[in-house]
């Protein structure tokens, strides 16, 4: 079983989100950010990020003891596929695609009780309780081998369960198109350029889910934090000015399990921001060379 940090491992909510049947071990301790990231880290946990996390889930259930065909729980999956299928080009490939999905838990022993019986089924968003984190990569990934997208809780807050949720469902549209960044080498550009693709997507749905507000917070950010170049992000970023972005999305008080996806799309959003102006494809190679930076030992 590997053990799974929340803050620490900032990488590890990058590069973990995805996870191969190849990688689904590869060891990712050891992942240490610079000095002046790791101290605004630990300050901006700190914070109120510092409370117990909370689980939707709290032991391992059967199935049928969750009743997971409540209208409820699919509807918060519907409603993220719904209300933000038309934030882009991306999201309306989401939207279109995943118009069918099934949900089920994941039990004991990696086996899935499953919601094979519901109607749907072109993809599977499969949640997994409290017991089993130790043994997950991150709170909220997309599994290759199980075919599904893997979430910790489902009480999190919809705007930033919609943002995770497309981001996880872009990686599996790849996967199921056959894309060649799906399978490609994860230090690759290809397989990096997915992640861009993914974050930006995520980046969009929380910008859309609170009316602009996510963009304008983090532009002001930028002007007052004066930063030189792409690469200067994480070494001039402060926990003050994470806590502004926190404040735009109305996330100041979210429990850890989100903190640390939280802060990783934070730090890829700021960049997303600052390069905004270069043309298509000279942004793109920028973010997939930041992307390497921020997850850089
Ligand atoms: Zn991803």
């Amino acid at each position: 079983m590997r053990k799974y940090l929340l803050i620490p491992l900032l990488a590890l909510s990058l590069l973990g989100c995805r996870s191969t049947p190849q990688d689904h071990n590869q060891s990712l301790a050891g992942t240490v950010a610079p000095d002046h990231f790791t101290t605004e880290l630990d300050r901006y946990v700190a914070g109120d990020h510092s409370k117990p996390t909370r689980w939707w889930l709290e032991r391992t259930v059967r199935f049928n003891q969750i009743g997971f065909d409540k209208p409820g729980v699919r509807q918060r999956i519907r409603n993220a596929l719904e209300r933000y299928g038309d934030v882009s080009p991306e999201t309306r490939q989401l939207a279109k695609r995943f118009k069918q999905f099934s949900v089920g838990v994941l039990v004991i022993d990696g086996n899935v009780d499953d919601a094979k019986r519901l109607p749907g089924g072109q993809i599977r968003v499969l949640f997994y309780p409290a017991d089993q984190y130790g043994s997950h990569p991150s709170s909220l990934y997309y599994s290759q081998g199980e075919q599904a997208v893997m979430v910790a809780g489902l009480d999190w807050p919809q705007s930033f369960f919609s943002a995770a949720l497309l981001h996880e469902l872009w990686h599996a549209l790849c996967n199921k198109e056959g894309r060649p960044s799906a399978t490609a080498s994860n230090d690759s550009d290809l397989w990096i350029g997915e992640e861009v693709d993914s974050h930006t997507i995520e980046a969009d749905v929380l910008n859309a889910a609170t009316d602009g507000r996510y963009y304008r917070a983090i532009g002001i950010v930028i002007n007052q934090g004066n930063f030189s170049s792409l690469n200067s992000i994480k070494t001039e970023v402060t926990a003050e000015q994470l806590w502004q972005l926190d404040e735009a999305l109305g996330l100041r008080t979210v429990g850890r399990e989100i903190t640390s996806p939280l802060v990783a799309q934070h730090l890829f959003a700021l960049g997303l921001i600052l390069v905004k102006e270069l043309p298509a494809k000279e942004r793109r190679e920028a973010l997939i060379g930041y992307y390497r930076v921020i997850t850089r030992d």
